[in-house]
């Protein structure tokens, strides 16, 4: 399976309404690659740390191999 690219964990995190106000609207996004031992405890590949822009929760995603979302917090 091939991996999705850092660009597209990007648009799927983006994509994620907040958890908080349910807008769409982040600013700050910073997408890293996982820890090792959480690729193979958790599956999550990319970590996507958002700042919302309308009422300025802190997010962080996990992204799995195939690009789903396995959390959002
Ligand atoms: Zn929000």
């Amino acid at each position: 399976m091939k991996r999705v690219t850092e660009e597209r964990a990007e648009r799927i995190a983006k994509a994620h309404a907040c958890v908080n106000c349910g807008e769409y609207s982040f600013t700050r996004v910073s997408v890293t690659s996982a820890p090792e031992e959480r690729v193979e405890s958790e599956g999550v590949v990319w970590l996507v740390e958002m700042h919302c822009g309308v009422c300025g929760a802190e997010l962080e995603i996990g992204i799995a191999l195939d690009g789903k979302i396995v959390y959002a917090s």
